[in-house]
């Protein structure tokens, strides 16, 4: 069964295969290789990618994008607060989950996250499924390194709602090395530096690449830095100058904002190949036009600490990795936003004028690199031209906090993984019989700042007095990600233990269910939607032939038959506008009624 690569992109997402030893990338029914990550929902259907980023504009409210930002966070996140803000679409609070809510076919719904991001993929399985002419289940979906095990979980739940057996998780900056592994054939060892820049997330990796053996070195990033961040500095430029030419405030105005948001990605896009940019946009606020320039200077200007914050990541990766800046063989560029000439230029002034590798596309590499390792793992290997073996690193650390609210780390980040690390822990109180671990991931010192994974209690400790009764516990991560805490007493011969596998925090069974249903209740309809357009437009080229006939044929068709055939035409136009739930099925079977009293008409005239 052929299993696909997916890169599901915070802006832009890409679909590829393994076939015929080689990659192929996969384009979408528009004939474009990438898909941007957005969802439009009108009053008549939905819209995914491209026709979805048209309507942004003029349907703010309803068109949803940068989902992955959202993902797996709560919805008192601060990010999410600060996000909120800037996004024309309208989020609530259930449980204590975001979700989405829009207005669709007159009525309001609301999603999780995980929900519109299956919308995605959808459209992404169902475009391979045409391109290579079979139903596609098996799929690697791709996520930032530095996303967090709420964040993962949350992604295959998105994979799990779109019907896809999702084999593995990589690491985008990871599959991005794949990419880059799999066009270098050398032998010899080589230490790349991935620079990941996308819409919405920075990855830095340091991996050695070595006759097909990737080995991850270090990650690191910000799950929430990218192109995104740079044109909303650059919108808030811009409220700011109408604000002091025509003294308003237009930052209230959502739709305003959002055609400006807009203008303002193209502005950047033009600005990595030219010196300045033109804003122009019609009637933005108040009726007022709106005009200006940006130059590349002003923007770099306004960017700055943003930019510089890339450095300090690779800087912390570096220092992770133990890996000197010299020592680096290629730089390879990945995501959107590494097309930002600023950005190459900091990059190439750290590394003292290294050149960067252009070989790699910077929007196909994750996608690429994996639907090489879905190929590898469907296939147990065997079937991939160049097989490979992959040695990753856990991206954030594991710890504990025995009773105290600082984290006590004892799987550092970065720790090549499958790992095994023991610690001992101390009774803190006379006779104590038992203690709580709770488990944590990430990198914060207090332990309410990093994500709990779960906890277990282990009793029957030998009462001794406060200090004195040791605890041993073992953190294990295997191969592929699976933590299992354990504590025991040596004394006592008590133990307990907690395994934390990310199938066990995926969402529970019946909910996913749902959201399945509700995602194929969509399918359906979008089906309905595209059948009923197309039956709607055969209705419509009928009436426009029945009116050209009725005009040049003036003697053959009597005027009481033309006078019957274009009344009946507009009664069925009328109809088909006026009754928005009429099916697709309803509608032929009147264009086949205009089409049968066409034909009477017709053998008639010719009999
Ligand atoms: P990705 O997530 O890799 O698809 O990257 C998308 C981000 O890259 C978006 O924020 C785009 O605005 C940005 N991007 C794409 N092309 C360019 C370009 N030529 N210059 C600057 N940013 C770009």
């Amino acid at each position: 069964m052929t299993a696909i690569g997916i890169d599901l992109g915070t802006t832009n997402s890409c679909v590829a295969v393994y076939r015929n030893n080689r990659v192929e990338i996969i384009a979408n029914d528009q004939g474009s290789r990438v898909t941007p990550s957005w969802i439009s929902f009108t009053d008549s259907q939905k819209l995914v990618g491209e026709a979805a980023k048209e309507e942004a504009s003029m349907n703010c409210e309803n068109t949803l994008f940068q989902i992955k930002r959202l993902i797996g966070r709560k919805f008192n996140d601060p990010t999410v607060q600060e996000d909120m803000k800037l996004w024309g679409f309208r989020i609530v609070e259930v449980g204590d989950r975001p979700k989405l809510q829009v207005t669709y076919k007159d009525e309001v719904k609301t999603f999780f996250p995980e929900e519109i991001s299956a919308m995605v993929l959808t459209e992404l399985k169902e475009a391979a499924e045409a391109y290579m002419g079979e139903k596609i289940t098996d799929a690697v979906i791709t996520v930032p390194a530095y996303f967090n095990d709420a964040q993962r979980t949350a992604t295959r739940d998105a994979g799990r709602i779109a019907g896809l057996n999702v084999l593995s998780m990589i690491n985008e900056p990871t599959a991005a090395a794949i990419a880059y592994g799999l066009d270098n054939k050398s032998n010899e060892e080589r230490t790349v530096l991935i620079f990941d820049l996308g819409g919405g997330t920075f990855d830095v990796t340091i991996a050695t690449i070595e006759e097909q053996i990737f080995d991850v070195k270090a990650t690191g990033g910000n799950t929430h830095l990218g192109g995104e961040d740079f044109d909303y500095r650059m919108v808030d430029h811009f409220v700011e100058e109408f604000g002091d030419k025509h003294g308003v405030d237009m930052s209230t105005n959502k739709r305003a904002v959002s055609r400006l948001r807009v203008a303002c990605e193209a502005a950047k896009r033009k600005l990595s190949v030219s010196t300045s940019a033109k804003i122009q946009l019609d009637g933005l606020f108040m009726g007022l036009d709106f005009r200006s320039n940006i130059s590349q200077a002003k923007f770099e200007a306004m960017n700055a600490d943003l930019f510089d914050s890339t450095l300090t990541a690779v800087k912390t990766v570096l220092s992770d990795a133990k890996v000197n800046k010299n020592q680096i063989d290629d730089i390879v560029l990945v995501g959107g936003s590494t097309r930002i000439p600023k950005i190459r230029k900091l990059l190439q002034d750290f590394f003292e004028g290294k050149e960067i590798c252009r070989k790699i596309n910077p929007d196909e590499a994750v996608a690429y690199g994996a639907a090489a390792l879905a190929k590898n793992i469907s296939s147990g290997g065997s079937e991939v031209k160049e097989r490979f073996q992959l040695l990753d690193v856990t991206p954030l650390s594991i710890g504990t906090d025995v009773g105290v609210s600082d984290m006590f780390v004892v799987i550092p980040r970065n720790t090549k993984i499958p790992t095994r690390m023991t610690q001992n822990f101390i009774t803190s109180a006379d006779n104590q019989t038992a203690l709580s671990f709770k488990v944590y991931e990430g990198e914060r010192p207090c332990i309410h700042d990093n994500h709990h994974l779960g906890t277990f209690v282990l009793r029957g400790i030998t009462p001794a007095p406060r200090g004195v009764a040791s605890v041993q516990s073992v953190f294990e991560i295997d191969r592929s990600g699976i933590l299992i805490v354990t504590a025991y007493d040596p004394k006592s011969g008590s133990e307990n233990k907690i395994k934390i596998t990310n199938d066990e925090k995926l969402m529970a069974k019946d909910e996913i269910e749902k959201m399945i249903a509700a995602a194929e209740k969509f399918r359906i309809e979008d089906v309905e939607w595209k059948e009923k357009s197309a039956a709607k437009n055969e209705l419509e080229d009928l009436v426009y032939k029945i009116k050209q006939i009725v005009q040049k044929d003036t003697t053959s068709v009597s005027p009481g038959d033309q006078e019957k055939i274009l009344q009946k035409s507009q009664a069925a136009m009328d109809w088909v506008k006026a009754y928005k739930k009429i099916e697709s099925q309803s509608i032929r079977q009147r264009t086949n009624e205009l089409k049968d009293v066409l034909n009477r008409m017709h053998e008639i005239s010719t009999d």
